[in-house]
């Protein structure tokens, strides 16, 4: 099949989590069994080192209309990596920026036209370099590009019978914008009823990707359940309910040629499930970055994270001064809501001898926390999969996880009566519940042949791409006989 991948970021050009992975690695993973994939990302600032300095045009000039006048996009050939083709959508008044979503932690104002730029010109595009038999698009950033397939481009001998796919790997970010964002798109202001992109007045991207697309995926099989429901789904459970036949869950695989102590370019030491000696190096290396020094038996706790709310550190706020008690260490990576960042200060700065925060995105640092740190903590509110606890479990690294989503469909709970479990769940979200799951893990290191069973069953654990592309494949064979 020829698919194109429409999104607004993929690893190495534009990361800010998950998503990033997923579309780099899944990408190359379809192109692996012999499918022609295309991805298309705008070209924002960080985008142009990594181009030539030249940029080589696949197509000059696509007139985007707007209501007081036209835009102008360029399609920017980025080669190709692995077997897939890069396409960049060049409209330097929109992407030429900073941040990819916005500055400081605002959204820019103009991210409606923006992203609907965005999928316009994909569309566009593809209609000069050619029609795939699918778009699999990404997140609300992209989620337009459906709406516009089956309303103003309905008619179009070109693209009408190319197929969608929308994947949610976030249903808590949906790209809501003021019902005049129906004008400002040039789309007729049919689609603006509760069964189509409006909610609550105002305008839904996800939405619209959810009614418009021929299948819905998201992340992992738990999420796919928990978005129907009032807690998880933000609103958007009624309009997913009725996509309830085209919607599924499939897990993400993880990039294991990126992510493996065994042959990670990132570490001071290699080390693999019959020689673990590299991971004792790996830990005195990631102490040693974050200025601290404490004994062999003293477990390291590690965070790699967005500081968002989503990802429960209201939590570990409530249990701080608990958690300063026991002896452990902990060392944190992120940036993100000011609220966090001030609290991860505070609490390293109040436990400077055992607890240190690094405020800042290092792609080397999240591979040395994988890798040097004992027990990897993830204690989110919701999580759709969540890839740093399926890597951390390849490093040997063991995930104390709330039971939600891709986290609950990964971990499974250790059980010492029969060795079996790969980490600590707490299934209540509360802070006495996550209290109680790292204190589950600590008894657990400080036995130590116990330890060592649950690294040897979190190293086994085999989360690659191949079964969850073949997935992907179905699916889009699926979405793709809707349109015959
Ligand atoms: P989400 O997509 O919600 O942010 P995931 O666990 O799915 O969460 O993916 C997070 C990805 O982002 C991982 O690859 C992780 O290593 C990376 N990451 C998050 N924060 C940082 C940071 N501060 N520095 C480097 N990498 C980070």
């Amino acid at each position: 099949m020829q698919i194109v991948f429409a999104a607004s970021e993929a690893a190495p050009f534009a990361k800010t989590g998950g998503l990033a992975d997923v579309v780099d690695a899944l990408s190359r993973q379809i192109a692996n069994l012999g499918h022609q994939v295309t991805v298309f990302l705008p070209l924002y600032a960080s985008v142009r080192p990594l181009l030539d300095k030249e940029f080589n045009y696949a197509v000059r000039s696509i007139t985007i209309p707007f209501p007081h006048g036209n835009r102008f996009a360029g399609i920017v050939d980025g080669g190709s990596r692995q077997n897939v083709r890069y396409y960049f959508v060049d409209c330097p008044e929109f992407f030429d920026r900073q941040g990819f979503y916005g500055n400081n932690g605002d959204s820019y104002t103009d991210n409606a036209e923006r992203f609907g730029l965005f999928s316009r010109a994909v569309l566009e595009a593809t209609k000069i370099l050619g029609v795939p038999d699918l778009f699999h698009v990404h997140d609300w950033q992209a989620a337009l590009l459906p709406t516009l397939l089956r309303t103003v481009y309905s008619a179009d001998p070109l693209l009408k019978n190319a197929a969608s796919v929308l994947t949610i790997h976030n249903a808590a970010y949906q790209g809501w914008f003021p019902p005049a964002t129906v004008e400002q798109l040039l789309l007729p202001w049919e689609i603006f009823t509760y069964d189509k992109l409006e909610q609550y007045n105002t305008f839904n991207f996800l939405k619209g990707g959810i009614v418009y697309s021929d299948l819905i995926t998201t992340v992992s099989p738990k999420y796919a359940q928990e978005i129907q429901t009032a807690e998880y789904g933000n609103g958007l459970e009624g309009a997913l309910r009725e996509r309830i036949a085209d919607l599924r869950g499939i897990l993400n695989g993880v990039d294991y040629t990126e992510w493996d102590p065994a042959t990670d370019g990132n570490l001071a030491a290699h080390y693999n499930p019959l020689d673990l000696s590299g991971k004792r190096d790996c830990r005195k290396d990631l102490l040693h970055a974050f200025g601290l020094d404490v004994s062999a038996e003293t477990p390291v706790i590690g965070i790699c994270s967005r500081f968002a709310s989503q990802k429960g550190f209201d939590l570990l706020e409530q249990i701080a001064g608990r958690l300063a008690e026991r002896d452990v260490a902990v060392v944190a990576l992120g940036t993100g809501e000011p609220h966090y960042e001030r609290f991860f200060r505070d609490f390293a700065f109040a436990n400077a001898a055992r607890f240190s925060v690094q405020i800042r995105y290092d792609y080397a640092m999240a591979h040395k926390i994988e890798a040097g740190a004992d027990i990897f903590l993830m204690p989110s509110r919701f999580e759709p999969c969540g890839l740093n606890q399926i890597y951390s479990m390849k490093y040997g690294t063991i995930p104390v996880v709330h039971a939600t989503g891709g986290l609950d469909d990964t971990v499974e709970e250790w059980d010492p009566a029969h060795d079996t479990g790969v980490g600590f769940k707490f299934p209540e979200y509360n802070a006495q519940s996550l209290l109680n799951a790292i204190d589950r893990a600590l008894s657990a290191f400080y036995d130590k042949p116990q330890w060592r069973k649950l690294m040897e069953n979190a190293m086994a654990k085999n989360f690659s791409w191949e079964s969850p592309a073949a997935e992907y494949v179905a699916a889009y064979e699926q979405a793709a006989r809707k349109r015959l």
